[in-house]
């Protein structure tokens, strides 16, 4: 036990006696000292794990991409992934091999200084080597330098680089998904059924689809590539910006086949705003109209950089010049959003704004029932024969 600690026991123990603590333990009986805990053990060193047999084969390979699949495969099996250490191509007057080795052999090289960046790595000097080389038949040869690796195996590949690489043909599939519009969660699951074992994560797809983008965007910057993408869509699009700068803070759009359905049935219009649609957190503002058979069509779309008044006032007035003939819209319905009730008698004075009658009821279903005690499993039918004001 260490001193210091007696010391420090012995003196609280003293200092509650001169309190006049009666609890306190006479000074001859043993004192409860905690003990301190013992220091860790050494790690146990790393399992020295043989693969010699595995990899001793007197095949000779037909080609390097076939004597490469074989110990690739081979060593997922076992639990490690293998990595080109070093190669030559055949260039003349040169003989053509393959060095491989462990995933984990070598050392860690730092690459980045910034300190907020967590440093890890599977890098544990694993000598484990195979040589290849290519014979005068035209054949590969495989011979096991070093069979042994210093540490353990794994079954799960998540996290080892190399091992969640897509192959080349799987990056082509991505990217013939992507072209058809398939999800990012649908490719994966593609990905997974074609080739069970693979490793690779949801990052790997995102990152083939963002080089793509960039691929398609060239030279121009996302808000060019927008407007270049509104233009060959045919869309008719509206945007403003801060004063002062370039940045853009509000944009309205359509399409030209909206725009035609809209001067057609233009009576009955509904308007709300959705959130989370976006990474930029802007609300979308939403305009429906509806046709003579009762059926939706889109408007418009917005994406406002806030829900005030001025700014659903620059979005009715988009609206409104799309319109041939001004008057022809007769009720706009909206929820109780003030701001836009507000807007909608400032740009469309003659028109009825009436409230949603989803939103009527969810107010109900949040308010009134709690307010009038009607208890939580009545039913919104039921409801209504209680509300008398509405
Ligand atoms: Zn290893």
């Amino acid at each position: 036990m260490d001193d210091s600690n007696t010391h420090k026991v012995d003196t609280e123990l003293g200092s509650m006696t001169e309190q006049g603590n009666v609890d306190a333990k006479p000074p001859d009986e043993p004192h409860n000292v905690v003990p301190l805990p013992l220091p860790h053990p050494p790690p146990p060193p790393p399992p020295t794990i043989d693969f010699r047999i595995q990899f001793t084969t007197a095949t000779k390979f037909d080609n390097r991409a076939q004597m490469l699949k074989w110990v690739s495969d081979l060593a997922r099996s076992l639990g490690f992934v293998t990595v080109i250490v070093k190669s030559d191509n055949e260039a003349i007057g040169r003989k053509g091999y393959v060095h491989i080795g462990c995933q984990r052999g070598g050392k860690y090289r730092e690459y980045c200084h910034r300190k907020s960046e967590q440093k890890m790595t599977l890098k544990c000097g694993c000598p484990f080597k195979l040589k290849s080389y290519l014979l005068s038949s035209g054949q590969w040869s495989l011979n096991v330098v070093n069979d042994e690796h210093k540490h353990e195996m794994t079954g799960d590949f998540q996290g080892h680089k190399y091992a969640q690489r897509l192959l080349p043909e799987e990056k082509e599939l991505v990217r013939e998904l992507t072209e058809n519009m398939a999800l990012p969660r649908n490719i994966m699951t593609t990905q997974k059924k074609r080739r069970p074992q693979t490793a690779t994560t949801m990052k790997h797809i995102y990152n083939i689809r963002c080089r793509m983008n960039m691929a398609i965007r060239g030279s121009r910057t996302k808000m060019q590539h927008l407007m270049k993408c509104m233009t060959e869509g045919k869309y008719l699009y509206n945007h403003r910006v801060i004063p002062g700068t370039e940045t853009m803070s509000d944009i309205f759009w359509a399409h030209l086949d909206s725009v035609k359905i809209f001067n057609t049935f233009p009576t009955v219009v509904m308007m709300d705003s959705t959130y989370k649609t976006n990474k930029y957190r802007l609300p979308l503002f939403e305009i429906v109209g509806s046709t003579s058979t009762g059926r939706t069509y889109p408007v418009g779309f917005a994406f406002l950089s806030q829900e005030k008044e001025d700014k659903f006032v620059w979005a009715l007035q988009s609206i409104r010049g799309m319109l041939l003939c001004q008057d022809d819209m007769k009720v706009i319905v909206t929820d109780r959003d003030q701001a836009l009730i507000n807007a909608v008698n400032i740009v469309f004075p003659k028109c009825t704004p009436l409230i949603c009658r989803y939103h009527i009821q969810m107010n109900i279903k949040a308010n009134f029932i709690k307010k009038a005690k009607l208890g939580r499993k009545l039913r919104i039918r039921t409801v209504w024969r209680h509300v008398k004001i509405l």
